[in-house]
């Protein structure tokens, strides 16, 4: 392969990590303003433009390429200089850009704590190891940890996909620009459809970008085959829920021993949250579905089978020998507190 585990190398300096201060963004507000109909999100949409700039063009040319784009108004050149001028006031800093083979650590080692892949979908994280994928992580001049991207081979490319980070590093594309820089590599955005759905390997855009020593020569939309056999590294196994078969962690998973109907297995939260311990009559001792059971006291869920109950004129199910008899007619139990009222 063209690329090595714990290969580095530096980005020219770059506005990708900028995260603007509100005083530039105010500034080059004033200076579009008169261009544009009257915006209440103005600023927002200054902000808007800055995350879409181009990275390999200079400040100026690069927000007047974006603000074509979103706003279909060209800028002269001398709003251009001015715009410029309040960008490159801006100091930012090199990147160091390693990759890693793999995803062995923490989420906060990988830049996006609160990442899925390390809760719901860590499954991917077995997936992206055994498909030989692993991360691009970019580092600033006092070596903290700045943003992150996962890449996976295809064909003699890498595909890089789920970036996050400080400023541009959000974005895919700025991820394109970085590795061109570090690595000398050639990037290009594709669309990408793994051949595996999000429960295998969670995937938040389908916009990627595809690199390597040469530009991939290929259009339209790929679709890279993902072997999802992979070994348990990171995941448990998965838990399907006896009661509805949704797929569960096995950490959050209820285990029953025996409900009524199904036997023992596991139980997602809401299913666990509907069983209920019956009481009385045949299936005294086991467990139920709040459905499958009948009420005979409150909170006092008992029997399972409707041959054992009996109805009273308020629909009550009662037990034969729980019936108590008022004013001739028998009553549940669990009437009986009306009848009082
Ligand atoms: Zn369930």
């Amino acid at each position: 392969m063209f690329f090595l585990n714990g290969q580095e190398g530096n980005t020219k300096k770059t506005w990708a990590t900028n995260e603007w201060p509100l005083t530039t963004v105010d500034a080059i507000a004033e200076v579009v303003r008169p261009l544009l109909p009257y915006s209440s999100t103005l600023v927002d949409k200054i902000y808007t433009v800055l995350a879409a700039m181009p990275l390999d063009m200079r400040p100026g040319k690069a927000f007047a390429k974006a603000f074509y784009q979103h706003n279909q108004i060209k800028l002269s050149a001398e709003i251009k200089a001015q715009i410029g001028q309040l960008l490159s006031s801006f100091v930012d800093e090199n990147l160091t850009l390693r990759l890693t083979l793999g995803c062995r650590g923490s989420s906060w080692e990988y830049y996006h704590e609160d990442s899925c892949w390390w809760g719901d979908f860590e499954r991917s994280r077995d997936v992206l190891e055994h498909n030989g994928g692993g991360a691009i992580r970019a580092y600033n001049e006092d070596d903290e940890l700045v943003g992150r991207v996962w890449f996976l081979p295809y064909e003699d490319h890498i595909l890089l996909f789920n970036s996050y980070g400080k400023g541009a590093l959000e974005h895919i594309y700025a991820w394109g620009v970085l590795v061109e820089q570090a690595f000398g590599w050639k990037s290009k955005k594709v669309s990408a459809y793994f051949s595996c759905d999000n429960s295998d390997l969670y995937v938040n855009s389908h916009t990627m970008v595809v690199v390597g020593p040469e530009m991939y020569e290929g259009e339209g939309p790929i679709y890279p085959n993902i072997d999802v056999d992979a070994p348990y590294y990171y995941s448990s196994p998965p838990v399907y829920c006896s009661g509805c078969n949704e797929r569960v962690r096995e950490e959050y998973a209820y285990y029953h021993r025996h409900v009524y109907g199904i036997g023992e297995g596991y139980f997602c939260e809401p299913c666990h949250e509907d069983i209920v311990d019956v009481t009385a009559g045949h299936y005294a001792g086991y467990e139920a579905f709040y459905n499958d059971v009948f009420e005979l006291e409150y909170g006092d869920f008992a029997t399972c089978l409707v041959e054992e109950v009996e109805y009273n004129d308020l629909g009550n199910a009662y037990l034969p020998k729980d019936g108590v008899e008022v004013g001739g007619r028998i009553y549940s139990p669990i009437s009986l507190p009306l009848e009082q009222e």
